[in-house]
């Protein structure tokens, strides 16, 4: 597979990302006082969210950060609107979040992609959803896969797809609505090592071309520090944030520099993993 762009020089010039809440332009997304319990079938409740507050600016890479159980999914899905905060509110520039909607796209770990559709047709499916005419849709779903590399396998079914391709097809579809915010759940988790680094920097590439923001739930540390603006980190029973760290390293980051490995340290650390990974 080749990756389809590199990433863009001009980031690598070393830029401090924004501070947490986004100072330029204000918060894009608010999590005021959210708590979350699930209720087993017995009707025993279990509290997967705590208190949590925090604000997301224009343009951030936040990448949420925690052990498997702490919530991030929850946290996620409530941005996304597919699940109603048991206590406080989410909004997305300014409005309390009550479903799903085209400006927040969404990528999932097992790609979603409908079997019955050509690539082209799954990114222009989100697009007609939107109402958008036939010509412009065609139009905007090439750019799409285009983007993402992809085009020359437009017409291929997912079956007909690799890991690594179909959750680019996913991506291209998630962006082909210029969504406000792209939130992403462990997109990466289930592709070879190889193929991940790859759409990492791919990823990578097209949010700082697009200036989109993201945030990117993954329980891997080094997927975090090579990705994150911000890595805001969850720890489990009921999920809250424990810490929440601007990255400032340069990019390209190189996996093997001192400051990315001190970094890898204290995140380990603060999940409780120290000496394990
Ligand atoms: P993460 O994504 O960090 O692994 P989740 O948000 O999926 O965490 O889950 C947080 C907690 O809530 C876990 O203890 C999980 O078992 C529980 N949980 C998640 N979804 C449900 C559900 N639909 N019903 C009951 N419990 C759930
Ligand atoms: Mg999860």
């Amino acid at each position: 597979m080749t990756v389809h762009s590199a990433i863009p020089r001009s980031a690598s010039s070393g830029q401090t990302g924004p501070a947490p809440g986004g100072v330029a332009g204000g918060a894009l997304i608010a999590i005021e006082g959210v708590s979350h319990s699930y209720r087993s079938a017995r009707g025993q409740e279990s509290a997967a969210l705590g208190d949590i507050s925090l604000t997301i600016g224009h343009g951030e890479f936040v990448c949420l950060l925690g052990p498997s159980g702490c919530g991030k999914t929850t946290l996620l899905n409530m941005i996304a609107g597919f699940l109603r905060p048991g206590r406080g509110h989410v909004r997305v520039a300014g409005a309390q979040v009550l479903g799903p909607s085209p400006t927040r796209g969404v990528v999932f770990q097992d790609y979603s992609l409908f079997s019955w559709l050509t690539a082209l047709g799954n990114v222009e499916f989100g697009l007609r959803m939107a109402g958008m005419g036939r010509a412009t849709r065609h139009a905007r779903a090439v750019e799409g896969l285009h983007a993402v590399g992809l085009e020359a396998v437009r017409d291929r079914y997912p079956f007909e797809l690799s890991g690594g391709m179909k959750q680019r097809v996913a991506i291209a579809r998630a962006l082909a609505t210029d969504p406000q915010v792209l939130l992403a759940d462990e997109p990466f988790a289930a592709l070879d090592a190889m193929t991940r680094t790859q759409l990492q920097a791919q990823l990578l590439d097209i949010q700082q071309r697009l200036g989109t923001t993201v945030v990117f739930v993954t329980h891997n540390i080094a997927e975090a520090v090579f990705l994150g603006s911000r890595i805001i980190v969850m720890s489990p029973h009921p999920g809250r944030v424990v810490e929440d760290i601007v990255v400032d390293l340069p990019r390209p980051r190189r996996r093997t520099a001192p400051e990315f490995n001190a970094l890898y340290e204290r995140l380990a650390r603060a999940i409780g993993l120290d000496g394990v990974e």
